[in-house]
């Protein structure tokens, strides 16, 4: 699936995503139009490649169909008043595209996205990429997206958190399901988040939330993500 999509700007890389159907809605299309990727990359001239690239502390910014995969799921709960939490933010990418996501309606609706990332340069790294484009200082400038460090496998219960999560992203894979982040996803609310099985595969599973708080687990596609770990020393 990676490199067909590649592109040689940002919007022939989001069409040609479109076309073979990686992107489904025009929401999710909009969004990565609006967020230019060579301000994630470290390699300007790979920006548009549809392919993971590394952007150093053993992170890596996921390739585009990914990140396309994680908006879809996630988009009946990414409604203009909604509060989202990326955990391993990482290149901060993702939590852009979530944040024109919510913002949808030029922001009437007060949603929120939080990037939450336990290296303090890759927080860093995330708020300063999207402040590269105009709608990202825009953004971040209005408090619609912000970048934090913390332990992802604990959540976050700040910055619009306090009363859970409509949807909560994981951008690294998790060595078990942790309970601590489906008690923070709201009533209805998704999570999708990489869980390794006992023989070191990784799936993606998308948690739910129902609106009388029963969960449900179900087990996607299976992945390569780098993992939800300790900080470095
Ligand atoms: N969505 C990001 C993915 C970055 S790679 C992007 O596409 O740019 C995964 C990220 O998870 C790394 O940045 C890593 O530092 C972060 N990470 C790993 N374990 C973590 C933890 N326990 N808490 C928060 N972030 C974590």
């Amino acid at each position: 699936m990676a490199w067909t999509c590649s592109g040689r700007t940002n919007a022939e890389l989001v069409e040609n995503l479109f076309r073979k159907g990686l992107i489904r809605s025009e929401i999710v299309k909009g969004a990565m139009e609006k967020v230019d990727r060579a301000h994630y990359t470290p390699s300007p001239s790979r920006a548009y490649e549809d392919s993971p690239q590394s952007i150093g502390h053993a992170a890596t910014i996921s390739a585009p169909h990914m990140h396309a995969s994680a908006a879809e799921s996630l988009l009946p709960f990414l409604h203009s008043n909604a509060r989202v939490l990326d955990i391993g933010s990482g290149s901060g990418y993702l939590t852009a595209v979530l944040a024109e996501i919510v913002q949808r309606d030029e922001g009437r609706g007060g949603g929120r996205v939080v990037g939450l990332e336990h290296i303090p340069a890759l927080r860093d790294l995330g708020e300063r990429n999207t402040a590269r484009g105009e709608r990202g200082r825009d953004m971040l400038g209005r408090g619609r997206v912000k970048f934090v460090v913390g332990d992802g496998r604990k959540g976050w219960r700040r910055d619009g958190g306090e009363e859970g999560w409509d949807a909560i992203h994981v951008g690294a894979a998790a060595a078990v399901m942790h309970e601590e982040l489906i008690e923070q996803l709201r009533s209805p609310g998704r999570m999708f988040i990489p869980v390794e099985d006992s023989r070191g595969q990784q799936w993606i599973w998308l948690v739910d939330k129902d609106g009388d708080g029963k969960v449900k687990k179900e087990k996607t596609m299976g992945v390569r993500y780098v993992s939800l770990t300790d900080a470095p020393k």
